[in-house]
């Protein structure tokens, strides 16, 4: 089974549509994301161009905040207060990679827990490995809602995580802890990668390295969630052979097409949700 990530992510936009158009008429108002986006890092206007996009598209309020490469922190910070007043607005999202000369720390501390779209302030961070109610990470968002199209109950599945990244592999950890997997979670330090995910039923593949998983990876049946992006002169590949790996596992999301289009459709539920939670 290929698990198609951009045909649920339709079918969640529009589940989320409806539910902006509910909200509109209970609270007269509808949920608003503001993106806040420094410098001119080509991928990341694309990403904050789509997210605009399918804001849009569901019948949210979106804006994006342009700031030159050079700007400085305070000016970055200052606006995130003035949002974290703004009762318009449900949603601040800083988009990532920020220029070094501002603190990537200082940025998502300074927004609101209730606003963190992103689920990376600290506050949501604890809550979230707590086991209380919190902003979830899109991506690992995104994943979980493919999981569930290959298998509904994961209790008691082992599932390895390849990847410790605080975006990805850390809260895609917590999420299979909470549907009672068993989690291996593995790095660049990890001695033996291939026997790891042979013993895997679920593998989340979160690394940056061009099809990495190979078909004599995985173990029959097992369903493999496939993070990576990476430019190849061959064009975009994900972390896992696909090919490869189609032929043994149960199910497995292509790269395009599946992990990646989940991501904007989980910022734009978050979206829904602290607007639920602020009103
Ligand atoms: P990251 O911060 O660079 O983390 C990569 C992780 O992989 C690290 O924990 C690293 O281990 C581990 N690693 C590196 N080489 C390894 C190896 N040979 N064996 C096992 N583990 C290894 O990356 P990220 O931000 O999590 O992103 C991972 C991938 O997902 C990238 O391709 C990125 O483009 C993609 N991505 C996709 C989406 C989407 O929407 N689909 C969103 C975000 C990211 P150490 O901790 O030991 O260094």
């Amino acid at each position: 089974m290929i698990i198609d990530g951009k045909k649920t992510a339709a079918e969640l936009r529009q589940e989320l549509k409806k539910r902006v158009a509910e909200l509109k008429s209970t609270h007269n108002a509808v949920p608003g994301l503001t993106v806040i986006l420094v410098g001119e890092d080509p991928a990341s206007k694309i990403y904050v161009k789509n997210k605009e996009k399918f804001a849009k598209e569901v019948g949210m309020n979106s804006e994006v905040i342009r700031y030159p490469a050079d700007v400085e922190e305070k000016v970055v910070l200052n606006k995130i207060n003035e949002l974290n007043e703004d009762k318009k607005i449900s949603g601040i999202l800083v988009q990532l990679p920020l220029p070094k000369h501002i603190d990537k720390r200082k940025v998502i501390e300074t927004i609101l827990p209730g606003k963190d779209v992103d689920g990376f302030h600290p506050m949501n961070v604890g809550n979230l490995s707590s086991g209380y109610d919190s902003s979830i990470p899109c991506t690992p968002l995104g994943c979980s809602l493919l999981l569930k199209k290959a298998e509904k109950n994961l209790s008691g599945k082992h599932a390895v995580v390849i990847g410790r990244s605080n975006l990805n592999g850390k809260p895609m950890t917590q999420l299979l802890l909470k549907e009672n997997c068993t989690v291996t979670v593995t790095h660049s330090k990890t001695k033996d990668l291939k026997a790891e995910c042979l013993r895997a039923d679920i593998i989340i593949a979160a690394v940056g390295i061009p099809k990495l998983v190979k078909g004599d990876w995985v173990k029959k049946g097992a369903i493999v969630i496939d993070v990576g992006i990476n430019k190849t002169d061959s064009g975009i590949v994900g972390d896992v052979d696909f090919d490869q790996v189609l032929k043994v596992a149960k199910a497995v999301t292509p790269v395009p097409g599946g992990v990646g289009p989940m991501t904007i459709a989980c910022l734009l539920s978050n979206t829904v949700e602290c607007f639920k939670k602020l009103n």
